[in-house]
């Protein structure tokens, strides 16, 4: 069968915006309240010939025993137990935040390949000062993408594909 990638991330990085770019419907709901993709939504994407599915997630917040967050944790950790390949999605404008290593933490032991996209990242051109720091996640080199813009979107499809 096809080949499954997750996106996965904590709340409000813009997953579900990155999800319907990729996929290029709009299946997934956009929303500013964190936490608004409660079930695990599924399309179809082709690059470079492959075809493959994608699922969107709810966000990820390892840290909270709040009953929501956590139904959504155990979303996130069946859809990445079920990939092929993970996409951690962070967000510039936020800088990383003790969530983002704690998911990549969980990631890297998952064993799964996983691509690293540093969202929001509108202007174009060379990123700003604060994208090498999500070098420091140890998940290789991050790439700059803007999900509402679509700027950057073809590398990232580039390392999904070389990964699945
Ligand atoms: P999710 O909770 O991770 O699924 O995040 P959403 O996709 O629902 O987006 C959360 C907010 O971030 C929304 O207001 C989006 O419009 C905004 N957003 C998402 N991607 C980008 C982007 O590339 N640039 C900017 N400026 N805003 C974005
Ligand atoms: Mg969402």
């Amino acid at each position: 069968s096809k080949p499954v990638v997750a996106i996965v991330g904590r709340p409000n990085v813009g997953k579900s915006t990155l999800f319907n770019k990729l996929i290029g419907e709009r299946l997934s709901i956009v929303d500013d309240v964190p936490g608004v993709t409660r079930d695990r939504i599924y399309g179809e994407c082709e690059w470079s010939g492959r075809k493959f599915s994608i699922v969107d997630t709810g966000g990820i917040e390892p840290a909270s025993n709040d009953i929501i967050l956590s139904q959504m944790r155990s979303q996130a950790q069946l859809a990445i137990d079920a990939a092929d390949v993970i996409v951690l999605v962070t967000d510039i404008r936020t800088g990383v935040v003790a969530t983002d290593s704690d998911i990549a933490a969980m990631l890297l032991k998952s064993g799964r390949p996983v691509v690293l996209c540093v969202n929001k990242c509108d202007t174009v051109g060379s990123p700003p000062p604060e994208f090498y720091e999500f070098y420091n996640l140890g998940l290789g080199d991050p790439i700059p993408v803007s999900s509402v813009h679509g700027h950057g979107t073809g590398d990232l499809l580039d390392l999904i594909v070389k990964n699945l």
